[in-house]
């Protein structure tokens, strides 16, 4: 990495002010008059749950335009004749959802792949079935096109090779996406469009996976090896760059189905650079993009987003730029999150992405410049890099406590972990259905049954009184955040039912709700205009069918979205 840029010292409140950012979490936050022109629309008759610091509970709200007119008695007389009264019938009414890390490119890219993950198939054969029948529903002249394969989902692990991927189609060509995306299984047809043989070197960073007598398999491990093969697809580059636009208003349009009205991208910019922004902006031209974006710059494009002069704060309530990115580590279940000891059975340690003193040089540089930082780190050890890197940041100067930077991932945490965090107002960003999907595999293949015990923990970081968040790192896991508080709440196994991992790490329903909802829009830096239901806020809300407080925890994810409003417009 090199470090030549212009170093701007200590990010005050000012400074952040300056930036349209709202500076620290526990100041109160600044009001924006309601318009006064037009129809209101009132909720009544249901349980409404505006996400405050009581958990208070009132039946009625009154929306007019965009934003939240009044609560309560205020907003029953808020109505006059002629007004829209939408009747709950007892339903429940919470703010829209916040996805606070997911990746939007990967999400519209694939958007039109056939999902073989074992959610969707959960045997190998299921999944070779359902690209067959991908195949036959492709139209000639197109690439097969799947996603989500996860091997180590699997019982027992396999992967895809040309073996099988050749049986479903030797003439057109065929391109699978790991859950992670950092892995893809291709036909024979693929690597001969791609030219990759027996004699082609692998790519840096990268490499494909081999038989015995060193002809590729069709397992590409790493985006330097995958990436130039799936570009070769006109489809998918289409969807990639000139029908991105459309393709990200259908993840809007997925995101409202679930009731998620914001959606945090987390590698903006690691495909296309500065252009992805301009993208963005033009999903809301007219009225079609149905949830908000915030945009977190991806570190590997830091010389574009320099020369483009971006900053944090840049751009509306609907789209605006948060924060920056950092994958300081690899991932747990792939054996490349750095840990202190090694993984159970191994002597591996796995990998730092980012080395920790050019880590300190880096937070030290963006925290300066009064950067919002997400920072990926899986494993203890990268975790301890990070605490290090912003110990040394807070040391030079530089208010990062104002900043709310943010751990990614945060998997394994020990308690003098958690209290160095609570020492800088850091964010801990739990993927959750680690604990539900990956649980076992946790346990019993990458940690063992003691240290899957730090896996996610929820329970004590609210005890220690963070403000922590839950995401789905979608299309890593399916977007949904009913799933998430179900996971929080109950810490059930997808695999095994019976079993909860880590019992002391569950929480309440409502703060798992907080999580999803006011804790997220702390996180993005938006808790001024969304998060929860005040006069004067947008209105995005969701309504669903149950109260997720009456319901056994592990039927929470199955509770019906009834409708989900975003900006004061009904989107779902
Ligand atoms: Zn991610």
């Amino acid at each position: 990495m090199s470090i030549s840029r212009r170093h701007f010292v200590g990010a005050s409140a000012a400074a952040l002010a300056a930036l349209g950012l709202p500076g620290c979490g526990r100041r109160p936050v600044p009001r924006m008059e309601p318009s006064t022109a037009g129809k209101v629309s009132l909720f009544r008759n249901g349980v409404i749950l505006p996400m405050d610091a009581g958990f208070s509970q009132v039946s009625a709200m009154a929306v007019q335009g965009s934003r939240i007119l009044a609560l309560g008695d205020a907003a029953e007389s808020a109505a006059g004749r002629g007004d829209e009264i939408i009747d709950l019938d007892g339903r429940t009414l919470l703010p829209g959802f916040i996805e606070p890390h997911m990746h939007f490119a990967l999400l519209a890219g694939f958007g039109g792949a056939t999902d073989v993950g074992p959610f969707e198939q959960p045997e190998f054969d299921d999944a070779v079935e359902a690209l067959r029948q991908a195949a036959a529903a492709t139209p000639p002249g197109d690439w097969i096109m799947g996603r989500q394969f996860d091997p180590i989902l699997l019982e027992p692990p396999r992967e895809l090779t040309v073996t099988e991927l050749d049986t479903v189609s030797a003439d057109r060509p065929i391109f699978v996406l790991n859950a992670s995306g950092h892995i893809a299984y291709v036909n024979s047809k693929a690597l001969e469009l791609a030219g990759i043989t027996k004699d082609t070197p692998d790519p840096p960073g990268a490499n494909f996976g081999r038989f015995e007598d060193g002809r590729p398999n069709g397992v590409l491990y790493g985006t330097a090896a995958h990436l130039p093969v799936a570009m070769r697809n006109p489809t998918l580059t289409a969807r990639m760059q000139s029908g991105f636009v459309a393709a990200g208003r259908e993840v809007g349009d997925l995101a409202a189905s679930m009731g998620v009205t914001t959606l945090c991208d987390m590698a903006t910019g690691g495909l296309s650079g500065p252009a992805e922004i301009d993208r963005y902006r033009a999903m809301f031209d007219g009225d079609a993009m149905k949830a908000r974006i915030r945009a977190y710059l991806f570190d590997s494009a830091a010389e574009l987003w320099d020369e483009a002069g971006t900053r944090p704060g840049q751009g509306d309530a609907l789209m605006r730029v948060a924060g920056w990115k950092v994958v300081t580590d690899g991932s747990n279940q792939g054996f490349t999150g750095r840990q202190r000891e090694p993984y159970v059975f191994s002597d591996n340690v796995g990998l730092y992405y980012v080395q920790p003193d050019d880590l300190k040089a880096l937070v030290e540089l963006r925290t300066g410049q009064g950067w919002p930082l997400a920072l990926h780190g899986n494993g203890d050890a990268a975790i301890d890099s990070i605490l290090n890197a912003m110990e040394n940041a807070k040391a030079q100067g530089i208010d990062v406590n104002a900043l709310r930077c943010r751990i990614e991932h945060c998997s394994i945490l020990h308690d003098e972990q958690i209290e160095r965090m609570a020492a800088l107002d850091m964010v801990p960003s739990f993927l959750i259905n680690h604990v539900h999907y990956w649980g076992h595999v946790m346990r019993d293949h990458v940690f063992g049954p003691e240290k899957v015990q730090l896996l996610d923990r929820c329970g004590s970081v609210e005890a220690a009184g963070l403000d922590w968040v839950m995401h789905t790192d979608a299309p890593v896991s399916p977007l949904g955040s009913l799933q998430k508080v179900r996971t929080a709440v109950a810490r059930d196994l997808w695999r095994e039912p019976d079993t909860v991992l880590a019992p002391d790490e569950r929480v309440s329903v409502e703060a798992a709700l907080r999580a999803v909802t006011i804790n997220a829009a702390r996180a993005c830096f938006s808790e001024h205009e969304i998060g929860s239901l005040e006069p004067g806020k947008f209105a995005d809300l969701v309504i669903l069918e149950e109260d997720p407080r009456d319901v056994e925890p592990a039927a929470v994810a199955d509770i019906q979205i009834s409708q989900t409003w975003m900006n004061g417009r009904q989107v779902y």
